[in-house]
């Protein structure tokens, strides 16, 4: 019980690796408010996890909803002690047909949300005085390109910088701020890939492990970068991605 008496927002958590996640914590002890934009399915990932899970439905993108978000967790659970900023988007599209609504659209996801989203959140856990926890999901492509994803990377590369400043700026409030980058993960995000055996292929050959990550074992990261046994760890990222870096 690695988290035991904390309590965590977790967004993105309708399916894939944010309902692994939210699923982990509550395993772990945590009480969770699991928050996505489609209410059935973040309904269900509060009926898998049990009494230790509420539910949310709500945009990130929309910064009023911020303060709905962090309330829901004081009022059901007295605090806020973890965010776990995980929903994001991403379209496909050649960087000469790129669309401003579509870099509007997943820098407001993927970027903007998050940021103001962990401000809102790290405002509560100051008044708290007890610390806290940001935890960001980036992605491999924080750091190498993806072809016909320019703005997604983009964003990405934000949010390995955006934890690297909210970390040091956090510190002196006991808040540690860490970030995770999954490779190919089996989830509805990689769905194109995974029904397609030639494409599949392609991308088990670049990954050492030889073979796609599962939620799971993204969640088993967040676990430990949220618990104590990562006391001295903030403003770094954590790669877990069966070793496509390594070359
Ligand atoms: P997913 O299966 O597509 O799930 C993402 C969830 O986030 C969906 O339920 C989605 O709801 C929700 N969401 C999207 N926009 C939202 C918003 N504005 N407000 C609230 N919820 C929103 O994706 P995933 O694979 O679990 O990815 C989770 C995170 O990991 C993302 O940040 C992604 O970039 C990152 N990541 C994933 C992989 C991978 O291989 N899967 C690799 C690297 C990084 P809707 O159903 O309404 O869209």
């Amino acid at each position: 019980m690695k988290l035991q008496g904390k309590v965590a927002l977790v967004t993105g958590a309708g399916r894939g690796i944010g309902r692994a996640i939210a699923q982990a914590f509550v395993d772990n002890g945590a009480s969770v408010v699991a928050n996505d934009r489609d209410s059935i399915a973040v309904e269900k990932t509060a009926a898998l996890c049990g009494a230790g899970c509420k539910f949310v439905p709500a945009d990130i993108s929309i910064l009023e909803n911020h303060e709905l978000l962090v309330k829901k967790a004081v009022d059901e659970f007295g605090a806020l002690d973890i965010l776990v900023n995980n929903a994001g988007i991403q379209f496909h599209e050649k960087f000469l047909d790129a669309r401003e609504c579509n870099w509007d659209l997943t820098v407001g996801v993927n970027l903007k949300g998050p940021f103001f989203l962990a401000q809102c959140s790290a405002r509560q856990m100051v008044q708290q005085k007890s610390g806290g926890i940001i935890l960001n999901i980036a992605s491999i492509h924080d750091s190498v390109a993806l072809l016909d994803r320019s703005i997604y990377s983009i964003t990405k590369g934000g949010v390995k910088m955006m934890t690297r400043s909210l970390a040091f700026e956090l510190a002196e409030y006991g808040i540690r701020v860490n970030a995770i980058s999954p490779g190919a993960i089996s989830t509805d995000m990689n769905r194109q890939v995974l029904t397609n055996q030639q494409r599949l292929h392609r991308v088990l050959e670049k990954i050492p492990l030889k073979r796609i990550g599962s939620p799971e074992e993204i969640a088993g990261a967040a676990v430990f970068l949220a618990s104590p046994e990562a006391s001295y760890v903030t403003g770094a990222t954590l790669y877990v991605d069966g070793g496509i870096l390594t070359h």
